[in-house]
């Protein structure tokens, strides 16, 4: 027992945890946070990234295997998984931007609510500088 890290209560992640998650992650079944996590790592982890690569080639293998052979194709599945991995890190910065976006209009609603308040009871008149 000399692995110090933990799961995802901890911050770090380790690569066997990583590896375990590779068949979720080609079944998109991954929750976004654990799909940040788990892009975040294969990003800095060659090992991970290498592993995930063959999975993903071996995923596809089959798939294109189990499809009409006729419809054709390449079996050049490299550029597609980059693609794909580029894809799903354009969705998280997406949806991390949507996040941020929603706190700062909260975060203005509250302010303004605050203001009212205040301003209703008197406390510090804000209208009295548009007056
Ligand atoms: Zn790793």
């Amino acid at each position: 027992m000399s692995t110090p890290e933990t799961g995802f209560t901890g911050k770090l992640i380790t690569c066997r945890e990583i590896v375990g998650m590779i068949p979720d992650f080609l079944d998109g079944k991954l929750s976004g946070r654990q799909q940040e996590h788990f892009l975040e790592h294969i990003r800095n982890c060659r090992n991970c990234y290498e592993e995930l690569e063959t999975n993903y080639m071996v995923n596809r293998t089959i798939n294109y295997l189990d499809q009409d052979s006729r419809a054709g194709g390449s079996f050049d599945f490299k550029p597609m998984f980059e693609k794909d991995l580029e894809e799903q890190e354009e969705k998280i910065v997406k949806n991390r931007k949507i996040r941020e976006l929603r706190l700062v209009i909260l975060a203005c609603t509250l302010l303004l609510f605050l203001f009212l308040v205040l301003d209703v009871t008197g406390i510090f008149s804000i209208t009295a500088f548009f007056g």
